[in-house]
């Protein structure tokens, strides 16, 4: 296996010109991480019941160095460096909070009787460590309520760490969730979720090992816990801002911010203790208006909005802000000041990327032009630790005008592969291209570098000195990447390239515990994509479908290469009738029984030609996990 390389001394004056540009040397950031410390466990070590660590500090031990390593940019290295500060801290009278136990943090209310809990973090057994903390420092008792901030993974996944089965089954824990919760946690990652997951392997460094020249941080958090998920439904749903609830004792203000940095989130406010909580919508760096794993675009001027309207309805009042990430700040001005600079990083890549679409530019060109004005790049608080303003500047073009800048050259472009051929004809064949792209390197012009050579790869993969020359220039770019995910992104496609990994030998169905979970309307949906089209052709197809565990039933029909389904809708003469459980429904698409195997098992029941659901079945594309992303 070949390993990572040194940086080069291109890389190194990258560093040190942007030591020059960042903010003002503070420890500002590490005081406020610090304050309120209580207590932690040995090096945040949690492990799994089979004794597996789920969550470490011990591998990020390296960072404890002051001095960057050549090999990370020193901004990240400062970000990474506090995302370490791990434990139990108390916030103000009646709230606490665990901080890097996980991607991130779980917020505890004090309550007359137990705890309310914010947030429980993505995995059961890092919730549990958390409680488990909190209740040997403040007391053993239980807990009476759960608050969802939003529908993103690491904000519900690991309730049943707080909650048991019987508390859960009993019902009567209040769990608080803003309005679509439900329908977004499962539905934002189904549809296109194979190519997601297989791309957030590369935004979050998660093969990659940790070290100087390896994951070093995501930015948001250290990384993400490797536990058991679960998702158990609220059962109050919050839909209005100024919605008051006296929750075990402890008043809370709702205001709802409905498509901000989640399609279902809400920030709240404790009158009690002055304290206001901004969910996700505020963090100490530049969040994500476009994920790079892949996502639909987050809507920067509804953020930017709701912040303001946060600071209207709670600023004058707030002695505290903490957030579901990073740590907290205390006193009404600063909080308001930091509230204030938050609002407007979103709205001026918003306002500025669209002055300079309007004057022309393509987005390609406004990333490379848009810079923060002065007294919102001086705070360390605005820097792209996680989104950056090259790739949120484009969301913000992608939201308004889509992919297509224009310019009807990009319109109708060549594919990677044939592309790439024509280019390395062009260029004189693959030895000249490299002739040039290893000058350009030695110059430290590794974006070019990156361009150039992207072609050879794409024209020929087996050529080994392409794909290692591209490994060395994507590896620099990512040693000077001040954004986690970017460096991840980098990093792990140099691994790619150096070490192609030999075909899967089975497909990795990634979502099969998913499609489980999901309701008819979206299981149905999910299949749909999975259809192949060409493969389908002209057959036609009626299948009158019953769930019999869920009395649901759908006309599932094929026609025009498409798969429709229709609730309560049944076809007179139909191919086939089929009335089987959701999870023979599931397990037959999965491949994992056949048809003839459910009808044995009486978990099926079939009147016409059962052939046809095989035939349906046969149909449908698995897809592999492991598709290859920096090679054709
Ligand atoms: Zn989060």
């Amino acid at each position: 296996m070949q390993g990572p390389k040194d940086a080069t001394e291109a890389t190194c004056r990258a560093h040190a010109h942007l030591r020059e540009h960042l903010p003002k040397a503070s420890d500002e950031d590490f005081e406020l991480s610090k304050r309120g410390f209580i207590a932690t466990i040995p090096d945040a070590r949690i492990l799994n019941d089979a004794g597996h660590a789920v969550w470490e500090m011990t591998s990020f031990a390296f960072e404890a160095e002051a001095t960057p390593p050549d090999t990370v940019n020193p901004s990240l290295w400062r970000q990474a460096k506090l995302n370490m500060i791990h434990g139990l801290f108390k916030v103000t009278e009646r709230i606490y909070q665990v901080r890097n136990f996980d991607l991130s943090n779980i917020t505890f209310i004090e309550g007359d009787k137990g705890y309310i809990v914010i947030d429980p973090l993505i995995s059961s057994e890092t919730a549990r460590a958390s409680l488990d903390l909190m209740r040997k420092h403040r007391g053993d008792k239980p807990v009476t309520a759960v608050i969802y901030t939003h529908s993103h993974v690491d904000h519900y996944g690991g309730v049943k760490g707080v909650l048991s089965d019987e508390e859960i089954a009993r019902g009567d824990v209040r769990i608080l969730a803003p309005e679509g919760f439900l329908e977004e946690a499962v539905s934002e990652n189904v549809l296109a979720g194979n190519a997601m997951g297989r791309r957030a392997t590369y935004m979050y460094g998660a093969l990659l090992p940790r070290g100087p020249k390896g994951h070093v941080d995501a930015g948001l958090g250290k990384t993400v816990s490797l536990g058991q998920v679960s998702l158990v439904p609220p059962n109050e749903i919050i839909s209005e801002t100024g919605t008051k609830l006296v929750v075990d004792g402890v008043e809370i203000i709702f205001q709802m911010t409905p498509d901000t940095e989640a399609p279902a989130e809400m920030n709240f406010y404790f009158p009690q203790m002055k304290a206001l909580c901004m969910a996700e919508n505020c963090s100490c760096h530049m969040h994500n208006i476009y994920t790079p794993r892949g996502a639909q675009v987050r809507d920067a001027k509804s953020w930017s909005y709701y912040i303001n309207e946060a600071i209207d309805l709670f600023g004058a009042d707030t002695e505290v802000l903490f957030a579901s990430h990073h740590w907290p700040r205390w006193g009404s001005d600063v909080a308001v000041e930091f509230l204030k600079k938050q609002r407007d990083m979103y709205k001026y890549v918003h306002d500025q990327t669209l002055r300079f679409a309007n004057h022309g530019l393509t987005p390609t060109e406004i990333a490379e032009e848009i810079t923060l004005p002065p007294s919102l790049a001086r705070e360390w608080y605005t820097r792209g630790y996680y989104g950056t303003l090259n790739h949120n500047a484009k969301a913000v073009y992608q939201r308004y005008l889509g992919w297509f800048d224009g310019n009807p050259a990009n319109l109708h472009k060549l594919p990677p592969v044939e592309a790439g051929k024509r280019y390395v004809e062009l260029a004189g064949g693959a030895d000249n291209l490299l002739k040039h792209a290893r000058a350009a390197f030695d110059k430290g012009e590794y974006r070019w570098v990156a361009e150039i050579v992207n072609h050879l790869v794409f024209a020929d993969p087996s050529n080994a000195d392409a794909r290692h020359l591209q490994a060395d220039a994507l590896e620099q770019m990512g040693y000077q990447a001040e954004s986690g995910p970017w460096r991840g992104f980098y990093l792990t496609a140099a691994m790619e390239l150096r070490n192609p990994r030999p075909p899967s030998a089975t497909p990795r169905t990634g979502a099969a515990g998913q499609l489980r979970a999901l309701p008819a309307e979206q299981l149905l949906d999910a299949l749909s994509v999975r259809l192949n089209g060409p493969k389908a052709g002209e057959r036609r197809m009626a299948l009158n479908l019953e769930f019999t565990d869920t009395k649901e039933r759908y006309l599932l029909s094929l026609e025009n290469a498409v798969l429709h389904h229709v609730k309560n809708k049944t076809e007179a003469k139909p191919d086939a009738s089929i009335a089987i459980t959701r999870a023979g429904f599931v397990d037959l698409l999965l491949g994992e029984k056949t048809l003839d195997a459910l009808v044995a098992a009486k978990s099926a029941k079939v009147e016409g030609n059962g052939g046809a659901l095989t035939e349906l079945v046969g149909l449908l594309d698995q897809f592999d996990f492991w598709f290859e992303i920096v090679m054709p």
